[in-house]
């Protein structure tokens, strides 16, 4: 029989109050790996409760103690890598390879923001008034609901609740229902490092639980990465409600090749850009734009990359593609390959499902190049999300730039040239969150600030000490002890003072 999981709230393991459940499912072999709890609003009202309730508490804990639970989480992190791998490889399908990575950024973060209860500074300044102290610092929003999707099961939950947590708030956590077993995991390490109880709490289930939360009063910020068709209705919701919203949706991400660029390099970086993680990563590169003088090769390069990678099991060693997430994902990326077709772009390699062997039982396809690709082609401007990658051609340096600007979102985006003049050039115009030269579209690291312009997100940044920005308000202080009224720009006496001597 496989186990049962359970929501966390207020420090206990609890069934759903309906006792609804569902499954969670390998989608390398359709194993059905887990029974977990399906919330309702009651689970999710319960455990906003339980975050209201500790909230008070926990801001007052100063800090760097708060800190230390975080760097004891970083540490079993660190202990149990391979065990966290493995099971994320069985629940969301990527090969060990990247689930070690996606678990290793969670180990970067928490130790990297766990560092902040030391320091999330403010600052002091001079008042314009004598006798007067003017500082300001950060305080904790409040109850903090955090929503997140199924491809970096241990990574992005770690952007959003170890800073939320470092900061003084409570998290009610709903993690994708793709990936409820990696959510229990997740919370059950914070526990055992020895979170009280009802500081982080988890609520297992599906959109209609993430809707719930975003709905409750008591929740004052939401936390989301997602769709950005999801992530505009939360905003929505949360704007009418007068609440906090931070967002990281879609992408729509794109390499330039130029004329100059080290072929053996862009066949590296763009077939793990393109089909890493199956092509399932916010930033996964799902544009080449490249210059007419070396399309050929690399449209070559690609095709034999893509031809000759091996799709299975994430679990076996030699596996370098894993399968999609599930059904719905597979369904999409075959109707994606449909309209690219209808449109007259040209399947150069794959444009279909894998099924030999034991590849039938899972939700496998084909790593794909699209050539002839025009930029206002749908496969060339919307969000696909799987192993599949578009050929665009561009004359001048100028026409890829627009290009790669020409798309809704604005997440990551990469040139490979050898000449300065053109990669800053790139750099300075490139209308994206993420800029990278001579690398893929991905591979960011966790100090630096991550998001994306235009419907990839709303002005807020992860990573970096940026997302302190999310997770604090600030409060200006200011300490009158000249001991009478003195009104701030009103009172004003003339600069003037007389020295002993002087005229
Ligand atoms: P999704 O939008 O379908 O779901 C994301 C989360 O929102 C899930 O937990 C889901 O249950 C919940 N949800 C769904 N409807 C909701 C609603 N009405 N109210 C509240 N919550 C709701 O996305 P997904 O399929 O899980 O993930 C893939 C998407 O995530 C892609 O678009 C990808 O680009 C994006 N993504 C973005 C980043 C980034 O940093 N920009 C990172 C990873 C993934």
């Amino acid at each position: 029989m496989p186990e049962v999981y359970h929501n966390y709230i207020r420090g206990r393991w609890v069934p759903a109050r309906s006792g609804a459940v569902f499954e969670s499912i390998n989608p390398a072999t359709g194993e059905v790996l887990g029974i977990c709890a399906r919330s309702g609003p009651e689970d999710v009202a319960e455990a906003v409760a339980a975050a209201k309730e500790a909230f008070p508490k926990w801001r007052k804990v100063p800090a760097p103690r708060r800190a230390e639970i975080l760097y004891r989480a970083a540490e079993l992190l660190v202990r149990r890598k391979e065990h966290y791998a493995r099971l994320m490889t069985m629940e969301m399908g990527k090969i060990l390879l990247e689930s070690r990575g996606d678990v290793q950024e969670a180990i970067d973060m928490t130790y990297f923001l766990a560092g902040e209860g030391r320091r999330l500074h403010g600052y002091t300044t001079p008042s314009e008034m004598p006798n007067k102290a003017a500082y300001c610092v950060r305080q904790p929003v409040g109850v903090v609901g955090v929503i997140t999707p199924w491809n970096f099961p241990f990574a992005i939950p770690s952007w959003k609740i170890i800073p939320a947590l470092v900061c003084g708030n409570t998290v009610v956590y709903k993690p994708a229902p793709e990936v409820p077993i990696l959510g229990v995991e997740f919370v059950r390490l914070l526990e055992e490092a020895g979170l009280p109880p009802g500081v982080l709490n988890l609520v297992l289930g599906g959109d209609d639980a993430g809707a719930a939360l975003v709905a409750h009063p008591d929740v004052r910020l939401i936390s989301f990465t997602g769709s950005t068709e999801v992530g505009l209705q939360v905003a929505e919701r949360c704007a009418r409600m007068g609440k906090r919203v931070s967002l990281e949706m879609g992408g729509k991400n794109a390499a330039i090749v130029m004329e100059d660029a080290d072929l053996d390099l862009v066949a590296d970086a763009l077939t793990w850009s393109a089909f890493g993680t199956t092509g399932q990563r916010c930033t996964a590169c799902s544009r080449i734009v490249v210059h007419p003088k070396v399309h050929g090769d690399v449209a070559d390069v690609l095709v034999d990359r893509a031809r000759r990678l091996r799709l299975g099991n994430g679990l076996d060693p030699e596996t370098e593609v894993g399968p999609l997430v599930s059904a719905a994902q597979l369904e999409k990326v075959e109707r994606y390959v449909r309209i690219g077709q209808e449109e007259r772009a040209v399947v150069l390699v794959g444009g279909e499902r894998a099924t030999e062997g034991a590849l039938a039982r899972g939700f496998f396809f084909r790593p794909t190049v699209f050539d002839r690709v025009h930029p206002r082609m749908r496969i060339a401007q919307e969000e696909i999300f799987g192993p599949v990658v578009d050929l665009i051609r561009a004359e001048t340096l100028e026409e890829a730039i627009q290009i790669v600007n020409d798309v809704p979102y604005g997440l990551s985006a990469s040139i490979f040239t050898r000449d300065i003049y053109k990669a800053m050039r790139a750099i300075e115009d490139l209308d994206t969150g993420i800029v990278y030269v001579n690398h893929g579209t991905i591979g960011a690291e966790v100090h630096l600030p991550f998001g994306g312009t235009k419907f990839t997100g709303n002005g807020h940044r992860e990573g970096g000490l940026q997302v302190l920005d999310v997770f604090t308000e600030w409060k200006s202080v200011y300490i009158d002890y000249s001991g009478r009224l003195q009104r701030a720009q009103i009172d004003l006496e003339p600069v003037t003072f007389k020295l002993e001597g002087s005229a």
